[in-house]
């Protein structure tokens, strides 16, 4: 009987039953290195997670590849993106910095991603671009672009530091993870979705109107939220934020 019950659990292992899921970082730009900080990595392994680093390219070979390999992904935080490019709209003067190589990964890298089925996470510039690939446009600068503006959304405090409310859908996956429909987050953005691609909907707004998550409707595993939640699972309310990661690896 013992020996069965050795051989069952030796075949579950075997079978994949405690596999350790791979979860891709979508890398940045910064000249000379291939990274994603390292806040990402620890939220991914605290979640149960394994995470990789996929260096920039647009080598269709190298991402198929590298899809091949990982369970989820995760579109990092970063620069802005390109608007004309992107989503047709001139550059306005307060857009930031542009890494047109970033983009371009990004943009081949999630489309493809969210092709095979993977499930995505996108978090602050990763929402951005996942509402951009699929055919949505971005507030370019929202203190001077947002009609209904009034929080700060770029905060001073510290990143595990939650410090604007959000009202979360209830029909969401973010909901799902959270399990409230306010809690307080952390901001660091001054770009923001605003027409919401098609096939996507808003799951998530803070107080003046600015939307602080979205998801796929036909496939609620790929979604995204603006704020920082591998931030906030260092903070006063941890148990908020740890779901968020712990859904890419069920
Ligand atoms: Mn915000």
């Amino acid at each position: 009987m013992k020996k069965l019950l050795l051989i069952v659990l030796a075949v579950m292992m075997a079978g994949g039953a405690y596999a350790q899921k791979i979860v891709g970082l979508s890398s940045k730009a910064r000249a000379g290195e291939a990274a994603a900080n390292s806040t990402y990595v620890n939220a991914v392994r605290k979640a149960g997670g394994v995470p990789v680093v996929i260096p920039m390219t647009t080598d269709d070979r190298q991402i198929d590849a590298i899809l091949n390999v990982i369970d989820a992904l995760i579109m990092t935080g970063g620069e802005d993106i390109a608007p004309l490019k992107y989503f047709g709209e001139e550059p306005h003067p307060n857009l930031g910095e542009v890494v047109p190589a970033r983009d371009a990964f990004d943009i081949k890298l999630i489309r493809k991603a969210v092709e095979k089925g993977i499930p995505v996470l996108g978090i602050c510039r990763g929402v951005q671009v996942m509402n951009v690939a699929f055919g949505g446009t971005l507030y370019q600068d929202i203190p001077t672009q947002l009609p209904t503006y009034a929080i700060q959304h770029s905060q001073d405090a510290p990143g595990s530091e939650g410090t604007h409310s959000i009202t979360i859908d209830k029909n969401s996956e973010l909901y799902k993870q959270v399990g409230k429909e306010n809690i307080a987050v952390n901001s660091f953005h001054h770009q923001a979705v605003k027409d919401v691609a098609p096939g996507f909907k808003a799951t998530a707004k803070s107080k003046d109107g600015c939307i602080e998550a979205i998801e796929m409707v036909k496939n609620p595993k790929v979604w995204g939220v603006q704020f920082h939640p591998e931030h906030l699972v260092n903070g006063d309310n941890a148990e908020n934020f740890i779901g968020i990661f712990k859904a890419l690896l069920q």
